[in-house]
């Protein structure tokens, strides 16, 4: 039974084409199409929209996409065992869901996007949520292709990125996602939710491109904040040395306390501290 459309149950479909999940592949899948459609919800309006979706499996966050009114539903699947239920669901919404046989850290999806920013909403693999967020976060131009992100991670993954200055949670993907994007934690998911269930709570997180983030290098801030939270215990007149500049003029520059630790320095700082860099080695 589902309100959302007339498609076969998940589970049905599951055992049809014989999709028992595969660790390797991060597959925890999602059976409830209340859940698939409360994550599909907190992307926000999808009337017309285009979506990206990673790892569909067998569909349901994808049939919620489709069935609130997601015009295009791009979706890229590493294991092709999904295919065929997949292609079920195109049938079902036809001309509206394309599906990409690949692995979604490769595939370039620009090139496939029509007029205006799609939304890109995920169930993630695990084992590449992390890479995938750091590769969007770093996308060139900005702002970006995509108008938002909407990502399932363990929850643990979802408090570092969301954490604040000052918190345990707070490090370099903070600092990168807190740059770019306003973030948030949507809502929280038991591990009960999932097929097979994970050993730990899963959280959904939105992001949303800033329109202007404070200009900066991204190369030039990668290093800093490595560097930074490389030694996070240290001061940073201590840390920042492997930088190969004097750290007390840098941070004097920057107008950072030399007895700061990174975990203190929010965003603006380490965006001061990496304009103080990129200075410093052109005037040398
Ligand atoms: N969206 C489905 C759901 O919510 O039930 C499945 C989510 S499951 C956590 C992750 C999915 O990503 C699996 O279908 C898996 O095969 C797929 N996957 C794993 N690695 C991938 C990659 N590198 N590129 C694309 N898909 C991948």
């Amino acid at each position: 039974m589902s309100a959302l459309d007339d498609l076969p149950p998940l589970r049905d479909v599951i055992r049809r084409h014989g999709l028992s999940a595969q660790k390797s592949l991060g597959q925890n899948f999602l059976l409830d199409l209340n859940l698939t459609g409360r994550i599909a919800r907190a992307s926000g309006a999808l009337e017309g929209a285009t979506v990206v979706e990673v790892g569909p499996g067998p569909g349901g966050l994808t049939r919620a996409l489709l069935a609130l009114g997601a015009g295009r539903v791009i979706a890229i699947e590493r294991d092709p065992r999904c295919l065929e239920a997949l292609a079920e669901i195109s049938a079902y919404y036809p001309g509206r869901l394309e599906v990409i046989s690949g692995d979604a850290l490769k595939v370039d999806v620009r090139p496939l996007l029509g007029e205006g920013p799609a939304r890109v909403v995920a169930n993630l693999p695990y084992n590449v949520a992390t890479l995938l967020l750091v590769g969007w976060l770093s996308t060139d131009p900005w702002p970006p292709w995509f108008s938002s992100l909407t990502l399932m991670f363990q929850k643990e993954v979802a408090e570092r990125i969301v954490a604040a200055p000052g918190s345990k949670a707070y490090g370099r993907l903070a600092v990168l996602a807190g740059w770019r994007t306003t973030a948030r934690i949507a809502f929280d998911v038991a591990p009960s939710a999932f097929v097979p269930p994970p050993k730990v709570t899963s959280s959904v997180v939105h992001l949303v491109p800033r329109a202007v983030p404070l200009p900066c290098a991204l190369s030039t801030l990668e290093k800093v904040t490595e560097a930074a939270f490389g030694q996070r215990r240290k001061m940073l007149r201590q840390s920042l040395k492997s930088l190969g500049v004097d750290a007390g003029a840098l941070l004097a520059a920057a107008q950072v306390e030399e007895t700061a630790r990174a975990e203190e320095i929010d965003v603006k700082g380490f965006v001061a501290l990496s304009n103080a860099l990129d200075a410093l080695r052109a005037s040398r």
